[in-house]
């Protein structure tokens, strides 16, 4: 039995931004397996099998993708942007870890457009010099760990993208990450809401980061906080590629 395991993303949303790679991966498959909403984005056809499953359920689902592909199966696991981001490759290796039985299975990881860079694209070129990105989701770290992060980034005057910024779950901890950089002086730099990007509910917003509002984010925003030197140019925003 010769089966697979391909880790792949499907970009932010746009079907014209799921790459090649990921296109003939799919087609090939046997099983797809994966959150819902990214599931639902792959047509069906006969032959394949669609294995959708909750959030936050990421190593039972990748416990479940090895088995599937040490049983002789085509499986491709998908996230949303890159899968290698705040998703699924890295649940995969862990699940890897605890089966040693498994490691010799033909494993690949097949990168996509993560939303940071799609977010970018849309604003100009927030992310044209040093960057950081940072996951604002406290289910697998402390929120200590969060503000530390945000303080040092602030203060090593990195653009900052936040991905998972605010939840139903989580529905403070975004007010207090802009409260953390106001107090690490970042009160006046730009900051970018992208929300929904490259699907039919996009919407962009720029403003000062002191203007903001913890409600102008939620699930489907990415948020970049420009570094000091980070300015607008007519309806663009782009980070100078010198830094002093
Ligand atoms: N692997 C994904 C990130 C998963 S974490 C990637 O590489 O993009 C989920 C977070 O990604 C969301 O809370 C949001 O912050 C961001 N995100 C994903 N798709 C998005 C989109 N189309 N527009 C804006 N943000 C998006």
């Amino acid at each position: 039995m010769t089966g697979s395991l391909i880790i792949a993303g499907l970009g932010p949303g746009d079907a014209a931004l799921v790459t090649p790679e990921v296109s003939a991966a799919l087609a090939c498959a046997t099983d797809v397996v994966g959150y819902a909403p990214y599931v639902a984005r792959v047509p069906a056809r006969e032959g394949l099998t669609l294995h959708p499953s909750d959030n936050r359920m990421e190593l039972q689902r990748a416990g479940e993708a090895l088995k599937l592909a040490a049983e002789g199966r085509n499986v491709v696991i998908v996230s949303s942007g890159d899968p290698g981001v705040f998703a699924m490759a890295a649940a995969v290796f862990e699940a890897l870890e605890a089966s040693p039985q498994r490691q010799n299975l033909s494993i690949r990881v097949l990168p996509g457009i993560t939303a940071m860079l799609a977010a970018a694209a849309r604003a100009g070129a927030p992310l044209g010099h040093d960057f950081c990105a940072i996951n604002l989701s406290d289910n697998l770290k402390p929120w200590l760990t969060i503000e530390k992060r945000l303080r040092l980034a602030a203060e090593a005057d990195f653009a900052i993208a936040l991905y998972n910024p605010r939840s139903a779950s989580r529905p403070d901890g975004f007010a207090r990450a802009l409260e953390v950089l106001k107090e690490a002086g970042c009160g006046e730099r730009m900051i970018i809401f992208a929300h929904s990007v490259t699907t039919p509910k996009e919407r962009i917003e720029i403003l000062p980061l002191q203007e903001a509002r913890a409600d102008m984010a939620d699930m489907a925003t990415l948020v970049i906080v420009g570094n000091s030197a980070t300015r607008r140019v007519g309806r663009w925003v782009y980070a100078p590629r010198r830094a002093s």
